[in-house]
């Protein structure tokens, strides 16, 4: 394949998809707007069973690797967008290869909510899951053939976000209790398998 091809992508959803979220105990100090699934400390990031071979696996397969996050909690207030990205380069330092290198091409996130507390990102946003923006932009700034690509996610909206971006509701993986596959290597296993 010629360099100047669109890659194939998998998007990633990070959160219950990649890291465990939802389940953790709350923060020894949490702000008064936490709420479960607001992950602000980067320390707090551990990597869910089968995730990183997931990726490893994938990224075999050729496939550029991008997270796609809503992320209300800034918009709630009870994380920053430093918080946000210092806990997506946590990420990022945990998922690598044998060799060390990074296996996720870019993070994108939503820090919009219509429901919150801090003006500046209080509203419906076009990044915001189900809506397709992030994986447009990544489309644009990645040069990413979403006629080859995937997405692995945890909640509906996830998938509902890759279909409204153009992809095939196929290649649209719901994983964990309401999903059709348990975890996201079992998710990467069905991809390296149908891939084209
Ligand atoms: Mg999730």
């Amino acid at each position: 394949m010629s360099a100047q091809q669109p890659r194939a992508c998998v998007f990633l959803d990070r959160d219950d998809t990649l890291i465990p979220n939802t389940t953790l105990p709350p923060p020894a100090d949490p702000h008064p707007a936490w709420k479960p699934g607001d992950l602000s400390d980067p320390d707090r990031v551990e990597v869910l069973p089968g995730a990183l071979e997931a990726c490893r696996l994938m990224r075999e397969q050729g496939f550029a690797l991008v997270v796609v996050s809503n992320q209300g909690c800034v918009a709630r207030g009870s994380a920053t967008i430093a918080d946000v990205e210092a806990v997506n380069a946590r990420v990022g330092e945990l998922f690598v290869d044998n060799e060390g290198s990074p296996l996720i091409d870019a993070f994108y996130y939503c820090p919009y909510h219509p429901n919150g507390n801090v003006p500046e990102y209080t509203r419906e946003h076009e990044l915001r899951k189900p809506q397709p923006g992030m994986i447009l932009r990544a489309k644009d700034d990645l040069r990413l053939d979403l006629s080859r690509s995937w997405l692995i996610g945890d909640m509906p909206r996830d998938c509902e976000s890759g279909v409204n971006a153009g992809l095939s509701p196929d290649r649209c993986l719901l994983i964990g209790e309401r999903g059709e596959f348990p975890d996201a290597l079992a998710a990467a296993r069905h991809i390296s398998k149908h891939a084209d």
